[in-house]
């Protein structure tokens, strides 16, 4: 039986290609969401794939979470920590309630996620832990304070937690696309899309989640042991760290 993947954020965008991507490589694959029943509902009966809905932020529903896909699908050794929102604005305009809500989604859930199924990594001596940074995080992005800040934290985190982890075969990595077609991206305005990001970008387009999937495919494997506490960048050469 393949091993099992669980997948934070997997039922839209990129996560949906990372999910389908594990599936087609024969990992048993749980697929988490937030408040999209009928994106997950779709999802789902498109898949198989079995989707639970709670917030990767709050540490408590991650601990029901974790117990009840451990039950259903079985340990998890391969954990994609993808699950994240924007709240975009200038420092000087942004609320306190928008600093804490991303800092919340896309940080917080590493840890609560990460710390929860890691006891079960370190005794079975196998675990994939892959997260989805940014660009934005690796070199700051002008009205993504909050946003930058919670990315790169991933960076400090993965480092952190690959010393720790790689004498029990855990790797830990970090991924860092660029501007991707999704649903987060074709909602910044046209003209801003056309004559501001895709200038920068040398590949002249932007990228496909499945492109992030397959990375995800890649430091999963069993034999991707030798690679942890990396960023692999995947941004069509906007930035070059
Ligand atoms: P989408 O908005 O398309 O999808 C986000 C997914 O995360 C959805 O499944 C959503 O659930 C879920 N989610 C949101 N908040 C929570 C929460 N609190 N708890 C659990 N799940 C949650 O995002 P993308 O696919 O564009 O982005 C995926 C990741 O990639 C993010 O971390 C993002 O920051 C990162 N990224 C994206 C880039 C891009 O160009 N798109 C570029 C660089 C990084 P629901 O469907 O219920 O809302």
């Amino acid at each position: 039986m393949g091993r099992v993947a669980v997948v934070t954020g997997g039922t839209r965008g990129i996560g949906h290609a990372i999910s389908i991507a594990l599936q087609r490589k024969g990992y048993r694959v749980a697929a988490s969401y937030h408040g999209n029943d009928e994106a997950a509902r779709q999802f789902q009966a498109e898949t198989g794939i079995p989707v639970y809905k709670f917030d990767a932020g709050d540490w408590a529903q991650c601990e029901k979470a974790v117990a009840q896909i451990t039950r259903d699908v079985g340990p998890i050794e391969v954990l994609v920590n993808n699950a994240g929102i924007t709240r975009d604005g200038m420092l000087h305009r942004m609320t306190k309630e928008n600093w804490d809500a991303v800092i919340r989604t896309n940080l917080d859930s590493v840890f609560n996620m990460t710390r929860l199924v890691i006891d079960s990594m370190r005794a079975r001596s196998f675990g994939r832990i892959i997260s989805i940074s940014s660009i934005n995080g690796r070199k700051g992005q002008m009205g993504q304070a909050n946003y930058s800040a919670a990315k790169a934290g991933l960076l400090g985190f993965t480092k952190a937690v690959a010393q720790e982890g790689a004498a029990k075969g855990i790797t830990v990595n970090v991924i860092a696309p660029g501007y991707i077609a999704t649903e987060m991206v074709m909602a910044v305005p046209k003209d801003v899309l056309e004559t501001k990001i895709l200038p920068q970008i040398p590949v002249g387009r932007l990228g496909q989640a499945e492109e992030i999937a397959r990375c995800v495919a890649f430091l999963a494997a069993d034999d991707a042991g030798f690679i942890t506490g990396a960023c692999l960048d995947a941004n069509g050469g906007q930035y070059m760290a």
